[in-house]
């Protein structure tokens, strides 16, 4: 319709040549239910990139639908700061109730300016008020935002108070091995920065993690390794900040990616699927990191009445309907799905993920492997599946240290049927992509 081409060709035209998504879906949503978004031109797409992971309950979920109506025709105020609400109210107790096992007895919130970004900057803030140090130790990979402190800590920048540790990458191990092995080096790589006085670490303020990191390329971090980062950081006082903004409210397929591993963190920083599909972002943190004095942390924006309610009625619709646990059996029978795929398809070097956080990697098979069996990454390959996929009406997002691992993110509310059709359809685009 002349609407879509329209709409896409002012789009060229007016918006910053940084914009993203826009480049590799040119799409122009109109219309959105549950795993299935319709463009201008009437066609339709099964969505697996729900908003970047943001979208726990698909588009337009009738809970999150009904409590946003509620909130408006309440007459209550959508927006007060930070000042106390019912609304306010009965989402942090939701929250809080949801939270792990040694966080949820002693834990305080602080909502943050509505971006995950800045609720890393909060974390970063709050954790070097209470320890008095500056520095901070984040991973190769990792993606924590685009403000200031966020971006250092993110796996591409550079940035003096950063220090740099490897994440454990079975497929590309940064110490050949992979496996066990390749994460237990990775470990004891972050031990000796720590302890040997020659390194030039100096004393951090905190260590900044994902459990799964999303951007990164969709890398579970194992459970043992995890286990090691918490002791390791126990030890010595360094607190230990989680970023769940991608993995949380159920994705991994357990309602916090922690559980998995059964940490405890200091810091939890949320956003995303919290405020059910609405801008949402706060840190919850273990009571005596609060030593921080009042305006440590401001923002004019953490008081969307809106994004609270919908984040209330989705945190509890994800316990009630038990979605994380759907999404941990569902998501295992894709994996072993795209196993398959990967065993008749070499130019899928890995498969992998956790829950309905699921990755293809896509590489060379001509190219000769490294050292730990690994392809170099193709890209090229890895876009072209990418617009195979929307061709054949799947919506899949790229991500990766080479952007060349198609990320699945579909809403928890998943059927067989539409995780077969999803599934169909990505074959399907490899095949047309090998002609
Ligand atoms: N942390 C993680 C783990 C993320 O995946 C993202 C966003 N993809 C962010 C932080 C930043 O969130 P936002 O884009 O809302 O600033």
């Amino acid at each position: 319709s002349p609407g879509h081409e329209g709409i896409l060709r002012r789009q060229a035209q007016r918006e910053s040549a940084a914009r993203t998504y826009a480049r590799s879906l040119p799409i122009v949503p109109v219309r959105a239910r549950g795993l299935t978004i319709e463009g201008a031109d009437g066609r339709r797409y099964l969505d697996c990139l729900s908003g970047a992971g943001t979208l726990a309950l698909g588009h337009n979920h009738p809970v999150v639908l009904e409590a946003v109506r509620a909130v408006l025709d309440s007459g209550a105020p959508l927006h007060v700061l930070d000042l106390a609400t019912p609304v306010k109210d009965a989402f942090v107790t939701e929250l809080f109730a949801s939270l792990p096992a040694g966080l949820a007895e002693n834990a305080r919130i602080q909502f943050c300016g509505p971006a995950g970004t800045d609720a890393v900057e909060a974390a970063l803030t709050l954790v070097r008020t209470a320890t008095g140090r500056d520095g901070l130790m984040a991973f190769s990979g990792a993606y924590h935002g685009m403000t200031t402190g966020a971006l250092a800590a993110s796996g591409g920048a550079r940035h003096t108070a950063v220090t740099r540790l490897p994440y454990p990458y079975d497929y590309r191990c940064p110490f050949g091995t992979g496996g066990a092995r390749g994460a237990e080096l990775a470990a004891r790589w972050t031990e000796s920065l720590l302890d040997d006085p020659k390194s030039g670490v100096p004393d951090p303020a905190g260590l900044i993690v994902e459990p799964v990191q999303g951007e990164g390329g969709v890398i579970p971090a194992p459970d043992a390794w995890l286990r090691r980062m918490r002791e390791i950081t126990a030890a010595r006082s360094i607190p230990l900040i989680v970023d769940e903004v991608q993995t949380g409210v159920g994705r991994t397929g357990a309602f916090w990616a922690v559980e998995h591993s059964g940490i405890v963190p200091d810091v939890l920083v949320l956003s995303k699927a919290i405020g059910g599909s609405l801008p949402l972002a706060v840190i919850v943190y273990r009571e005596e990191l609060d030593t921080w004095p009042p305006g440590a942390h401001a923002g004019t924006f953490r008081g969307n009445q809106l994004a609270m309610a919908a984040g209330r009625a989705t945190l509890a619709h994800v316990r009630e309907a038990g979605l994380d646990r759907h999404a941990a059996a569902l998501g295992a029978r894709m994996l072993a799905r795209l196993q398959a795929l990967a065993a008749v398809h070499p130019c899928i070097g890995d498969v992998r993920g956790r829950g309905l956080m699921l990755g293809v990697e896509l590489v060379d098979p001509e190219a000769e492997a490294g050292p730990a069996g690994d392809l170099p990454a193709d890209p090229g390959l890895a876009a072209a599946v990418q617009r195979a996929c929307l061709d054949r009406g799947l919506i899949v997002e790229l991500g990766g240290r080479h952007q060349s691992v198609v990320r699945l993110l579909p809403p928890l509310t998943l059927t067989d049927e539409q995780a077969e059709a999803i599934l169909d359809r990505l074959a399907d685009a490899l095949e047309g992509v090998r002609e």
